[in-house]
């Protein structure tokens, strides 16, 4: 269980589960990050991809895959917010094989609100509800720009609407991200420790 993949739609707490996971020596590649610091860092991928990003639609296949397989050069990871179709599935496919596959079920009443609740430190990434200051780094929490309801409904949409394909390609563990980050993560760990003797 060292190569992990997290499907689920935007705000439905991957990035908290995957930040669980660095306790475990899991590395935490997250797609949306790697983007936004490409685009913060002004390079030629960056520049690239940031006109896809800020309007809120896909970034083309190829320039991703790119990208994503040069960061999985670790021995225990896990792989957040790609792929999100079916053609990026199969391509990364012959790259990696993932030991598990998790979808974070949530329906979209529950994401709308917590995404319009979220803050996120700008220092270590973890997701907050609240305004203030981020309990690990004392960082001050900010919004992140693409959480805006319009961007939010399009990201849901092309979501909802890759989804099926994407049941049908792998075998996915589904966990039920409406409930509590403890009780979702506790589901997480139990199943990785069936699967897993060094997880403790
Ligand atoms: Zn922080």
């Amino acid at each position: 269980m060292n190569k992990i993949l997290f499907i689920g739609p935007p705000g439905c707490g991957k990035g908290t589960q995957a930040n669980i996971l660095k306790q475990y020596s899991y590395v935490h590649i997250s797609s949306g990050d790697i983007l936004r610091k490409e685009i913060q860092d002004n390079t030629k991928f960056g520049l690239m991809i940031s006109e896809f990003v800020s309007s809120g639609g896909l970034v083309p296949d190829d320039l991703m895959i790119n990208r994503i397989t040069q960061k999985l050069n670790h021995e225990k990871f896990v792989l957040d917010g790609f792929p999100r179709t079916i053609e990026q599935a199969v391509k990364l496919d012959e790259f990696v094989k993932f030991d598990v596959v998790v979808e974070f079920v949530c329906n979209s009443d529950i994401i709308i609100n917590r995404i319009l609740n979220r803050t996120i430190c700008p220092t270590c990434n973890i997701s907050y509800n609240n305004a203030g200051i981020c309990n690990v780094d004392g960082a001050e929490l900010i919004r992140r720009a693409d959480d805006d309801i319009n961007k939010l409904k399009k990201r849901l949409s092309l979501y909802d609407s890759n989804i099926g394909s994407l049941r049908k390609f792998y075998n996915m563990l589904k966990i039920d991200a409406s409930l509590p980050v403890h009780e979702v993560s506790d589901i997480l760990l139990s199943y990785l420790k069936e699967h897993n003797e060094s997880i403790k």
